[in-house]
This record gives structure tokens, sequence and C-alpha cells, in this order.
């Protein structure tokens, strides 16, 4: 049963972590007081956490609370001390060890001296450490084990579903797993904060808790999907409905409506959907959740109970608040709660402040020939701010990637459909530019996530102003304001390709977005947008095609024996059938289990491709080559190659795939 646990957790230490990370990882000869204690059997995991808690309190040193506690004697602290060596880091150490750059750190430590905030903090409110890297640091520093977010869809949280442990709001620590171990059960417990281990351990006093250091994004996302009442919240909510109608009450004036609205809103979100949707269809209301790039029916309704939704949502919750057009019977406008002085949603901004202040909601209202439809988008600003190594990319891919972010000029274009991670990979690539030294200047429609030390635009549209024109205006005001690096939101037409490789020829990287399946394509959509093939070749440093597939459930994928799938692989190598007992790929199982909601899958990654714009390419196309010669530049590498790569992996499954892409190609 450890096992369960410490596998999958204790992963990260043998892959993506950095070098300078490893070294500053607690290993034997390197580990904090706390950890070495544990380890060599002077104390336990509680008594340890029992500690770190009053240490928090007080202000004293470990040894000196533990010893208080008569946890410790002072023989075996004085043994411990000496086993250390000079393994004992401050939060500075292990930042430097990191390879932060010293002048980073120094601007940090000024702000810490003046309000005494922990160091790992103030870097991460200013960008200059990402959330994952702050939850790094509090996991080194205290020997903690470290949970990084990719890691979230593995953890063992069925261990759990059957115990009596429930949590009825987010106090800052999220208990994972379970092992029934004796004398005591052990609960492994997710923290973001050293300051949770003291209500946590108060509040699990009869286990035997064990803490792991998490971003507060996985804390509060771990929170949201397995302990969150949302669903149950929206039918007490609508029974509430149910109930007046049966008493002939008229509950229309009561916030009823609102609130069954925001809390079907925050079911939305906590459960990671990335849109919603409500519908009338055979005179029923449908309520649908599109996650992870599939749309599942949430519930169905009463038209009359749906179209008052629709009705508070459009009336009181979005009425003077957006900028709208109306297009072809489509209404656009963006439900902006944060800043609208309409006092509906100065009351649901109070109420709803968990999902108001995290996410970013752009609305699409229509009128079908049924009735009024309506579809919400929902952006996470949180789950954008990813590092670019978590994204998945190989080795080679990940250092032509660096390569161009350090480049003072020329276009690095990111391709694929909507809702293919785009975003979060270009966060991601700027991420890794030093916002000190250089100017980081982005111009988007919205702005998801916001950067400690960057000057991001939102697009503010104009009246009677063609979009792609306002695209092409916020640009030319950008490169006024002296830049370094771009983000700009998306190549769109050529008016704003115009603009973008001017600015790019002008001293300026610029980051975009385009359109097109693959990364071949998009040097054919430029063509078409004017910019011929001879002047990208000199431009561009390189086009990234990418698509989002799902992951399969680890607790419930089953091999796939497929002759088919082993013609697929065969090529990357892999045995024509699969030893016995030792299936190399994986299928969903029909119906699934219960920790994927019976679809066979949890969670998702990337799939890609990179077109190097290399100085064989720009030959091949300043001659005009032909699509299939660019594909050919990236044989070996292609989007099939790396996804295919994936299935041999046996983390996804050659039928997600095909909804993808062209496997037969
Ligand atoms: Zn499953």
């Amino acid at each position: 049963m450890t096992q369960l646990i410490s596998e999958p957790l204790h992963r990260e230490r043998n892959c993506d972590v950095t070098d300078e990370l490893a070294a500053a990882l607690p290993t034997p000869g390197r580990m904090r007081l706390g950890e070495l204690l544990v380890h060599s059997g002077s104390i336990t995991q509680t008594q340890l956490a029992d500690a770190l808690a009053r240490q928090a309190r007080s202000g004293q040193l470990l040894g000196r609370v533990l010893i208080d506690q008569t946890a410790l004697k002072p023989e075996d602290l004085a043994q411990a001390v000496q086993r250390l060596f000079s393994g004992f880091m401050t939060s500075r150490e292990i930042l430097q060890r990191m390879g932060m750059p010293n002048h980073h750190i120094q601007i940090a430590l000024e702000r810490q001296k003046q309000f005494h905030e922990p160091l790992s903090e103030v870097m991460r409110d200013w960008g200059l450490l990402s959330q994952e890297q702050v939850a790094k640091v509090i996991a080194i520093e205290h020997g903690l084990d470290f949970l990084p977010w990719s890691e979230i869809d593995d953890v063992p949280i069925e261990s759990l579903l059957d115990s009596e442990i429930r949590l009825e709001e987010f106090r800052g620590f999220v208990p994972i797993a379970l092992v029934r171990a004796h004398p005591r059960v052990r609960i492994s417990i997710v923290i973001s904060d050293i300051r949770s281990i003291a209500e946590a351990t108060s509040q699990f006093r009869d286990y035997e808790c064990h803490f792991h250091v998490a971003s507060s994004a996985t804390c509060q996302v771990l929170y949201r999907r397995h302990f969150a009442r949302t669903a149950a919240a929206l039918t007490d909510l609508m029974e509430r409905h149910f109930l007046a109608l049966r008493l002939r009450e008229d509950l229309t004036q009561s916030g009823l409506y609102q609130d069954m609205f925001m809390a079907l809103l925050r079911h939305a979100c906590y459960t990671g959907a990335s849109d919603l949707c409500l519908y009338r269809s055979h005179r029923i209301g449908m309520i649908k959740l599109k996650t992870d790039g599939i749309w599942a029916l949430l519930r169905s309704v009463p038209t009359d109970l749906l179209d008052q939704m629709i009705g508070v949502m459009r009336n009181s919750l979005l009425s003077g608040v957006a900028d709208e057009k109306l297009l072809c019977g489509f209404t656009e406008c963006s439900l902006d709660l944060n800043t609208s002085r309409n006092e509906h949603a100065v009351r649901i901004r109070d109420r709803y402040a968990d999902i108001v202040e995290r996410y970013v909601f752009r609305v699409e209202i229509g009128n079908a020939v049924q009735g009024k439809t309506v579809t919400i988008r929902i952006n996470d600003r949180q789950s954008t701010a990813v590092e670019l190594n978590q994204l998945g990319f190989d080795t080679r891919t990940l250092h032509l990637l660096l390569a161009y972010m350090r480049s003072r000029s020329g276009v690095l274009l990111i391709c694929g459909p909507t809702g293919s991670g785009k975003t979060t990979t270009l966060y991601a690539l700027l991420q890794s530019v030093d916002p000190v030294c250089e100017s980081i200047q982005t111009v988007e429609s919205p702005v998801e996530y916001t950067h400690g030390l960057w000057q991001q635009f939102p697009l503010s549209p104009g009246l009677n102003k063609d979009e792609g024109d306002q695209w092409a205006l916020a640009l030319k005001g950008l490169l006024r304001n002296a830049p370094d690096k771009i983000l700009f939101g998306e190549v769109r037409d050529e008016n704003t390709a115009r603009e973008l490789f001017r600015a790019a020829n002008t001293g300026h990287l610029v980051l975009s977005t385009l359109h097109t399946n693959g990364a071949a394509e998009a040097i054919r959509r430029l063509e078409d947008l004017a910019v011929p093939g001879e002047k990208a070749a000199s431009i561009l440093l390189g086009v990234l095609a990418q698509r989002l597939v799902r992951k399969l459930c680890v607790r419930c994928k089953v091999p796939d024996e497929r002759q088919s799938t082993y013609q697929l692989l065969a090529p990357l190598g892999q045995r024509s059938m699969p030893r016995e007992r030792d299936p190399i790929a994986f299928r969903a199982a029909d119906n699934g289990c219960g920790s994927c909601g019976h679809t066979g899958y949890r969670g998702r990654r990337m799939i890609y491709e990179l077109l190097h714009c290399g100085k064989k390419l720009r030959d091949q196309l300043e001659t005009a080559a032909p699509l299939s010669a660019l594909r050919k530049a990236m044989e070996g590498n292609s989007m099939r190659d790396n996804a295919l790569a994936l299935v041999a992996e046996g983390l996804t499954s050659i039928d997600e795939l095909c909804a993808h892409i062209d496997l037969e190609a």
C-alpha cells in the first residue's frame, strides 16, 4: 500500500527537475534536520508535524521544540546535527542552487527586509518564481515531499473515498491518501503553506500525518475536485425552486436564480470544465459541460427554469457590464463581475469571490429557433501559469524553444485549433525570459494570466472598427513602448500579419498564434496572408503546432492487444506483439472507473511538432518547396510520431489519437 502513495509522488525526483534542483533536493547527507530525524527513527512523522507547527507559531529552533515536547533526547539531536554537516539550507541557498539569478534574489531580499514576507513568496508575487517553484523551495526547506501539478491526476484519492473524511471548506490543506497501517492509519495531506500544518494536524489528530507540499493552485484544485459539494449545492437551490412552484410562491425577486446560476458556474469551474452551455431541446432545458475537450450532460431541467437562469444572467449580471455587439443573432460579451458596479454584481462578487477573482468568463448568447442559448467559455487564470519543462516537450524541442526565446528578433508561431493549449505554451515560453533585464509586453484579448513584471494590454474594442484593425493598431502602439519580447494574441489577417513581421524585422521577438492544423500548413497560411515564403524564411524562427489529447486513467486502463495498434507502433522500434503480462500499449476500459468519472481518461497532455526554420528549411522556402517537402523536414519528429510515442509509453490510446490527428498519413 505504501508503494501506492510513494511511487507516483516521488517520480518528480527522477525526471523533469533541472540538475541544479536535483542537487538541491534532500538526498541523504543533504537533508533537513526534521527529515533526518524521521529517517533515523528518532521521531515519527506526526511528531515532526507537531513540532513544525509549534515552530511556526513560536519561531524557536526545531531541535529546541522537539526537546521541549520530550519527543527527542538531547543526545539524539546532537548526533543528528553532526550528521547534517553543512546540509542545512536557507531559502536563499535553495534559490541559488535552483539557478535563480542573484539580481532576482537581491531585489526580493530588499523587499523582504521591508515587509518581512517569506523570500520565495515575494519572488512568486513578482513572477520571478512560479507557484510550483515556491512549493519546491518550501518542500526542500522543510524536508517534506513535493507534489508537482503534473501529477495531480495520479494521486491515489480513491483510498479516501469510502472513509468518513469530509472537508466542509478549504482551509489550506487537502488529504489525498489513506494507508491503513499499524498502529495508526496514515494519512497523506497536501499543503501549500507550512503554517497549515498546525490546523491539519489538529483536525487529523487520530491519524499519522504525512505532509506533501504543492502549489496553492494544486491544493485548491484537489479540494475542488474531491471535496467541494458544488453539485449538491446546485441541487439544493433547484429543490427550493420546485418547492416554491408547488407552494405557488414567487421567487423571482429573491436572488434565488442568480444564486442558482452562480452555483452552476461554480460547479463548472470546480470540476475543471472549459465550457458551460445552456440550451433548449425537445421541450427540456439542457445544461452541458465540456471537460478535457468532451461535452457531457450535467442536468436536464424544465425549460422555464432554464429561461429563468438565462434571464437573470442576461438582465442582472451582464447589463451595463459588457460591450456587446450583435452578429447573426449572437451577442458576445464578457461576464466581468470584478469591475462591475451593478448592485447584483456586487452581491455576487462577495458571495462567489472564489470564482470571480480567479476565472475569466466569455459569454456567447444566441437566438436559436428553440429559444435563447448561452455558451460560457471558462478560463482559469492560474492553470495557464505552467512551466515550460512541465508541458512534455522532448529535450531537443525544449532546447530549440529556449534558444528562440533568447533571440533578439524573429517570429515564433504557435498553431492549433481553439482549446489546444496555445496560451499555456505562450505564457510558459515568456516565463523563461528574465523580466527584470528585458521588457516583456503583450496584447491579448482577454488577458488570461497576469505576471508581476510584464506589461499586459487588453485589446479594448473600439466602436465601428474591424477587430483585425484593432489588433494591428494595438501592435503599432506597443512598438512605441520599447518592448523586447512581444506576445501578440493572434495573427488574424493580412493587416496583422504585415505588422507582426514588420515588428519582428525591427529588433523584437514576437510570439503569436495562428489557426492551422500543422506546422507546415502555417507556412501556406502565411502565404495566403501575403507573407511570401522567402520573407517568412528570413524572419521565422520556428512554428510549433500542438493539440491536447486525453491521458488514460492510470487506475483502469487495459492492455491494447489489437494487431493494428502494434502495426502503427512498429516503426518506433517496438516489438510486433507484446509479450504476455508485459503490455506496452493500453486503451481505455469500457466503463472506466470511479476516479475517471467512468470515461477511462483523466487529464490531458500535449502532442506537438516543431518546424525549425534552420538553414535547410530556409533554402526550401526560398525555392517555394511543396507542403510535402516541408512535412518531410519534420520526419521522425512530426506530431504523429510524438503522439505514437505517447501510446508506446502507455500514456494515451490509439483511439484518443484518432480523434485528433490522421494516423494513416
Ligand atoms: Zn478510471
